[in-house]
């Protein structure tokens, strides 16, 4: 029996197979097998673990590309204490995925500019990767207006399939949206189609009552919200801005103000009174 392999050839085979970490990694595996006296199988064993963990490494890494979240804000640099309504152990169960994207459930934060809304859900978004999911990040002005494009180019339909590889899709900032009737109708053709099969997270500054003012049409604003909420959990973060209490923490040199009124909570099925604005 010849024990002599063409090292060469095995190379190709492995780049055919496309098998990059056993490509990498077979001489120093081979070596200690025949030091240590490893089983065969033991050797196989090894290097199909190394491939596969190798290849979950890649996937997480391109799917972080593709998120498209927010640089440098994750969850270990955002200050929980600054929102007290926050559970930080409600977030982690959160991040976690399972449970609430499964089902196409929604996450919607609301308050005031500079609150942390933005940082919070691509740390959220961001931890979801890590996990294994699809998600993408999106300024919900940028992404109305790429669906837009689609429309008038008669791909809407497609453009919104598209979306649903990503496991939760972030709006950030939804009442940035212009009033015009068009967009908004695309946004809700986004919405009813994700309805409980695709997750959401909405990032706002006005919670439902001013929703009028993002989709015109009063029926159109009621059908959205009540698919939104419908599988939801809520963030109310009305807190005074991070950066605004930061600033006079510095200038008095002591803490800031605390935040004043909030809640978390979890909603069921929305009534009509929940859509009426303020008069
Ligand atoms: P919003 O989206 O609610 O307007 P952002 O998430 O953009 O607010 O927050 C404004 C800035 O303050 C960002 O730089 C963000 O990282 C920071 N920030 C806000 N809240 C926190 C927090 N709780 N911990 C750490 N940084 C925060
Ligand atoms: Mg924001």
């Amino acid at each position: 029996m010849n024990d002599i392999i063409d090292t060469g050839r095995l190379m190709l085979l492995l780049n055919e197979l496309r098998l990059p970490a056993i490509k990498h990694l077979w001489p120093q595996f081979t070596e200690r097998s025949d030091k240590e006296g490893w089983t065969a199988a033991r050797l196989l064993m090894s290097l199909a673990e190394h491939e596969v963990a190798e290849r979950d490494r890649r996937r997480i890494e391109r799917h972080l590309g593709e998120a498209k979240l927010l640089a440098e804000k994750t969850l270990d640099n955002f200050d929980f204490a600054a929102v007290p309504m926050i559970s930080k152990a409600q977030v982690s169960a959160l991040c976690a995925g399972d449970g609430w994207l499964e089902k196409g459930a929604n996450l919607l934060l609301f308050g005031p500019p500079g609150g942390g809304k933005s940082h919070l859900a691509s740390a959220i978004g961001l931890s979801l990767v890590e996990k294994g999911w699809r998600v993408l990040f999106a300024r919900t002005s940028d992404l109305v207006q790429r669906l837009q494009i689609a429309r008038r180019e008669f791909g809407l339909e497609a453009a919104i399939q598209r979306l649903d590889r990503y496991h939760l899709l972030i709006l950030d900032d939804l009442v940035y949206v212009t009033k015009d009737q068009a967009e908004t109708s695309v946004l809700f053709e986004l919405i009813s189609t994700r309805y409980e099969r695709r997750s959401v997270l909405i990032t706002a500054n006005q919670p439902f009552g001013e929703w009028g003012k993002v989709f015109q049409d009063p029926a159109m604003t009621l059908a959205a919200v009540d698919r939104l909420v419908h599988h939801a959990t809520i963030f109310e973060m009305n807190v005074e801005s991070y950066r605004r209490r930061a600033a006079m923490a510095r200038k008095k040199q002591g803490p800031g103000r605390t935040a004043q009124y909030a809640t978390t909570k979890n909603v069921g099925p929305l009534t009509s009174s929940d859509n009426q604005t303020e008069s």
